[in-house]
């Protein structure tokens, strides 16, 4: 069974319980993989697995260790995450203590959402870096006998935000390890990490989630089939950010899409101009939704090429607007979508280097329209 609410991998499920069960157990771990795949979540199962007594099934979910785990409050488990580094250094080697009351009852919430749902983030606020002060505690701490019979086990949540004193330090203890103590890295980017940590690690890499078990997740929970190709596609594939997706209205998001896509065709440059500015505002004040937006007009052209090579509809994104994206590829049927996505990677990638916007933006028009129109408009 699985302790915590996980998603198949059961490759790498499989993989840990013969590392256990053929007592090859590593010092050290990194698990790795896109956000939402499942990682980080895995890496509190192989906690649990370690841990659990029964001599059956492990993790059971029943023994007095997997009931610690379940809520992360076992005490052979310790927690490493960004954390805002604070200006005060007086508290330098126990970095918890110069938190207040109220932060750290924030981070025991943080906590307890992160045992009920592996895949959401520790994130807590202006929290950039892993510093050496936790490193610090970890050495403190890892050496005491524990209360606990078992492994002792450090996860590092997001190990590629430690800092370069942090990795240097860390390493120390991962050259020498003490004996019943497990290390387990976890990164979404794990190239950022100085290679002499990742030499020592054993890699883990999990995949991002199936389109099919992704869709069996948004439809247990309701979400009509017609929204869940579009939010699996603007999530690639991250689970969290999936869930997250199935809670907001995208009715705006696809009205806008359709707003873009008449605006060009159309072509009145004085409502081209007014719709930059208000796009550069979204950009400005709500940046995740014009990249939603920016991504939901890829697929819209993903989708247009689709259909104009004859594939069937049940292979859309927007799979609600194929009368509308039908009207389009018969409106434009010389249409380059090919041309037109890198039209808008292009913009995306110019707006990522700070490329004026309402420049990079008004490129993106006038390159769409003349796919749209091959040679109409030269
Ligand atoms: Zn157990």
């Amino acid at each position: 069974m699985s302790l915590f609410p996980l998603i198949n991998q059961d490759f790498n499920r499989k993989l840990l319980l013969n590392t256990l069960e053929n007592d090859r157990v590593a010092n050290s771990y990194l698990f790795y993989g896109p956000e939402g795949g499942g990682h980080e979540g895995f890496a509190l199962e192989f906690t649990a697995m370690l841990n659990c007594i029964s001599d059956n099934e492990r993790p059971c979910g029943k023994c007095p260790s997997c009931r610690k785990m379940k809520t992360l409050e076992h005490a052979n488990l310790q927690l490493i995450f960004p954390m805002p580094i604070k200006k005060d250094r007086s508290s330098d080697n126990q970095p918890f203590k110069s938190l207040s009351q109220s932060e750290i009852a924030e981070i025991q919430n943080i906590i307890k959402k992160k045992s009920e749902n592996p895949y959401e983030k520790i994130s807590i606020p202006n929290a950039k870096h892993i510093s050496i002060n936790f490193i610090r505690e970890i050495k403190r701490t890892i050496y005491l006998t524990s209360p606990e019979k078992g492994w002792k086990v450090v996860i590092v949540f997001d190990a590629h935000l430690m800092t370069e004193q942090a990795s240097n330090a860390f390493l120390k203890i991962l050259e020498e390890p003490p004996p019943k103590s497990v290390f387990i890295l976890t990164s979404s980017n794990p190239s950022n990490l100085i290679p002499t940590i990742q030499s020592r690690c054993q890699p883990i890499y999990f995949p991002p989630l199936s389109l099919s078990s992704l869709e069996s997740v948004l439809s247990s929970k309701g979400i009509p089939e017609s929204s869940r190709h579009l939010i699996i596609s603007l999530s690639s594939g991250d689970l969290n950010q999936a869930i997250d997706l199935s809670e907001t209205d995208l009715t705006k998001l696809k009205e806008s899409t359709l707003e873009i896509l008449r605006s060009i065709a159309v072509w009145n440059i004085e409502k081209i101009y007014k719709l930059i500015e208000t796009l550069s505002i979204l950009y400005k004040q709500e940046p995740e939704n014009f990249t939603q937006l920016m991504l939901s007009l890829s697929f819209w052209f993903r989708d247009a090429a689709t259909l104009k090579i004859g594939c069937p509809n049940t292979e859309l994104i927007h799979s609600d607007l194929k009368t509308e994206i039908s009207k389009f590829v018969k409106a434009f049927p010389d249409f380059n979508g090919f041309k037109m996505n890198t039209s808008i990677e292009n913009c995306i990638d110019f707006i990522k280097r700070n490329v004026y916007i309402n420049l990079a933006l008004l490129n993106m028009f006038f390159k769409i329209r003349d796919t749209i129109n091959p040679g109409k408009n030269k």
